[in-house]
């Protein structure tokens, strides 16, 4: 990290250096955290191995189940807040909540994971996690005998 606060762990032969929260805004909008500009996902939720634009390895990350957490914590108060609001305030049909609040949950759900990934995928690149410092990381058997 430099003076600024600015992360420079993981990049390779980038210009400039990239904050982790701009890394992560690229991420969440499905671009390469390096460049900004290749794409970050192959299919929905599979990562490239490297960005098409700048040749940045991008197998590294290990995203896991953190983008489904963060997922449900934002869905589950978004949803559950509206739940309640409508149930205190409102007097609606039985069907209308039972209706609405699952369908929005599962959109929202669905709208949400693949931003929530690459934001994670932007966030372990710019910290240099997981590989992307440019170290193995150990146990992962690259030179342990
Ligand atoms: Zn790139």
């Amino acid at each position: 990290m430099d003076s600024v606060g600015r992360v420079t762990a993981g990049r390779e032969g980038a210009e400039a250096p990239v904050s982790w929260l701009r890394a992560a805004g690229r991420g969440f909008a499905g671009r390469c955290p390096a460049c900004g500009r290749g794409g970050l996902f192959k299919s929905f939720l599979k990562v490239r191995e490297h960005c098409a634009t700048c040749g940045q390895e991008l197998y590294h990350h290990r995203a896991d189940d953190l983008p489904p957490y963060i997922v449900i914590f934002v869905v589950g108060h978004v949803v559950g807040t509206g739940i309640l609001l409508t149930e205190v305030e409102y007097d609606l049909p039985l069907w209308l909540p039972l209706t609405l609040w699952p369908a929005l949950g599962l959109i929202l759900s669905i709208a949400l994971l693949q931003p929530a990934k690459g934001a994670v995928v932007g966030l372990q690149w710019a910290f240099g996690m997981h590989g992307f410092g440019g170290e193995a990381e150990p146990g992962t058997g690259g030179d342990a005998r």
